[in-house]
């Protein structure tokens, strides 16, 4: 069996009045994320991880944020993207792990539903699907609610080489 992982990391401006979407779910906020996109941090360091772990090079390439074809795209449309590549290569995702650093607000309340909406655009198990939030402690950007961002690690396995 041949097993690969895959790294993503994303981080995207706060400001007032944006709308904050994380793993494709509204989060009520004060501020919301700056973006070419939806600006889903969890849905592109996701994409990122999976096209990182099949050597396809990186979000920014594959979907260019100079494109107007991608502009105010939910991002659910990048992932499913990157799940169609995975799909065709034969491989499946065993799982994935992820933290969100954010000051505010909690995420606490939202995993569930950020899990199982995860796992749902991607058509896989909610129990291959972990999210984790953090605060920055109040440091630099991120502590100052002018950021938040994102990690994810995945792992794949391909079935065919078992
Ligand atoms: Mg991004």
């Amino acid at each position: 069996m041949e097993v690969r992982v895959g790294l993503g990391f994303d981080i995207h401006r706060l400001e007032e009045g944006k709308k904050l979407v994380i793993g494709g779910v509204e989060i009520p906020s004060e501020k919301g994320f700056v973006a070419h996109s939806d600006g889903d941090i969890l849905f592109h360091a996701l994409t990122d991880a999976i096209l990182g772990a099949l050597g396809y090079g990186d979000i920014g390439e594959l979907f260019p944020d100079n494109d107007p074809k991608y502009k105010n795209l939910p991002s659910e449309f990048f992932l499913k993207e990157a799940k169609k590549i995975l799909d065709d290569k034969k491989y499946k995702i065993v799982n994935i792990d992820s933290v969100i650093i954010i000051e505010k607000p909690k995420i606490m309340p939202y995993r569930q539903r950020i899990i199982e909406n995860t796992a749902k655009v991607l058509g896989i198990e909610k129990e291959r699907v972990f999210v984790k939030a953090k605060t920055n402690e109040k440091l630099d950007s991120i502590g100052n609610q002018e950021a938040a961002a994102c990690y994810v690690v995945i792992l794949l396995k391909q079935e065919d080489k078992e």
